[in-house]
């Protein structure tokens, strides 16, 4: 399948070049010619089966073409270690748990597809490809542990020091083998510069094959439209209206989700869950979608003021503000709102839920309370584990939060990193060198 840019519908690739280049020569971002609809028997008995072998029927329809099934195989079998339960609150209300990846967010099913990918993509060639990511704390272990490993790429951090917590430093210094985390003396903003001019200059790409393992990569992007199958998978008998809340900041998880819907995943409304950064929300009240500096707020990760892909939401809806306002209620939330979000469920159901997790409970609650469903299947994201947010989690409900043994682990082990200043002609030296 070809993919082509947002920003301009004859501007053509192949799956190779989208996946590798990330993003588009035209800034726009990649959109497959075709979104495959599912047949209805898939759909019919989807129960029957287990999530590795939805996300392969899935994969197969985008990418069936340029992967033979033997190597889909392979890299669902590699990327799908781990399980995304459904864990029902109450006769209504579903938490889908998808933390339940090496880094503990749901990051984990794309970065590893991705991963996985590109290594398959690159395998005929003898060269290798360097990833370099900037990260301000959650991505980059996600991608880091994505690439662990995988043979002919070479990963390159680069995280502000002494700017990320230390549960995160943690997971980018202490994986080694093919990672290499560089702790620079600046903010996220002097890494993100350091990254992009590195893919603008000339001598260092003739010397090296660059790569970003940027969120809006297609290979990012759609696995995550598995677990929304699988989600329903799990809940299908009930044979109800079937309600999704996504807590969102760059609106990926979200899109992946109007992806499966396409597909023929029988949703009845998304709902997009923000904190304070509520450009979308905003958007859906007034028809304007007016980017504004992102503010920071308790579910961090979704601090974003520009969501890259409502280039994506807008081009899947034909441009249609009803369209997208039929598809998708939003709210936004406060930190105060957060906070008692997690003591409410932890009362209500003794649940304990992280941030990002609450902000999607608080838009569901919002939606229900406006609309009257007699009954539905209600689905609420869980994006993160709360161990990540202990530090939040734990002051909101008096209690210790337990770590699991994969996180555990790493805080143990000593932080390797390689300090280097915010000047660019350090950084180029050290790719040169390394
Ligand atoms: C990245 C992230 C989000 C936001 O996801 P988007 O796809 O950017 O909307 C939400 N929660 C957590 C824990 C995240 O790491």
């Amino acid at each position: 399948m070809k993919f082509y840019s947002t920003n301009n519908k004859n501007n053509l690739v192949s799956f190779k070049e989208a996946v590798l280049s990330g993003i588009a020569n035209d800034g726009g971002l990649y959109m497959p010619v075709e979104i495959p609809k599912l047949p209805s028997v898939f759909i019919n008995s989807i129960d029957k089966i287990s999530l590795k072998e939805i996300s392969f029927n899935i994969a197969k329809q985008f990418f069936g073409q340029e992967l033979n099934d033997e190597a889909l195989l392979d890299i669902i079998n590699s990327t799908i270690t781990f399980d995304a339960p459904l864990v029902p609150l109450n006769d209504e209300l579903n938490i889908l748990e998808l933390f339940h990846g090496p880094t503990l967010a749901f990051k984990d099913f794309g970065a590893k597809f991705m991963a996985n990918v590109m290594s398959y993509l690159n395998k005929d060639l003898d060269k290798e490809i360097k990833i370099l990511a900037a990260t301000s704390g959650d991505t980059g272990s996600a991608v880091a542990n994505g690439f662990y490993k995988v043979k002919g790429i070479k990963v390159v951090l680069l995280y502000p020091s002494k700017k990320v917590s230390k549960i995160q430093e943690q997971q980018l210094t202490t994986l080694g083998e093919n990672i290499t985390a560089l702790e620079v003396k600046g903010t996220f903003d002097d890494c993100q510069r350091l990254v992009k001019q590195a893919f603008l200059d000339k001598e260092l790409t003739k010397h090296c094959t660059l790569s970003s393992a940027n969120s809006i990569n297609v290979a990012r992007l759609l696995p995550q439209s598995f677990y929304y199958f699988y989600a329903y998978s799990q809940i299908k008998d009930k044979n109800l209206p079937l309600i999704i809340s996504v807590p969102s900041g760059n609106f990926g998880n979200l899109t992946a989700g109007l992806f499966a819907m396409e597909m023929g995943l029988p949703v009845h409304k998304f709902i997009a869950a923000t904190n304070a950064n509520d450009v979308f929300p905003k958007y859906l009240e007034t028809s304007v979608f007016e980017v504004k500096p992102s503010v920071k707020t308790l579910s961090n990760a979704m601090d974003v003021g520009n969501p890259s892909n409502f280039a994506r939401i807008l081009n899947l809806n034909n441009h249609d503000y009803n369209l997208i306002k039929q598809k998708i209620f939003s709210s936004s939330f406060s930190d105060e709102q957060t906070k008692d979000a997690i003591k409410e469920i932890k009362s209500k159901y003794n649940y304990i839920i992280d941030p990002h997790g609450a902000v999607g409970y608080l838009a569901m609650k919002k939606f229900l309370d406006e609309n009257n469903y007699k009954k539905l299947n209600g689905v609420i994201l869980e994006t993160a584990h709360p161990a990540k947010f202990a530090d939040i989690v734990e002051s909101v409900l008096k209690e210790k939060v337990e770590i699991p043994e994969r996180l555990k682990s790493c805080l143990t082990k000593k932080k390797i990193s390689i300090e280097i200043s915010k000047d660019y002609l350090d950084f180029k030296n050290f790719i040169l060198s390394s």
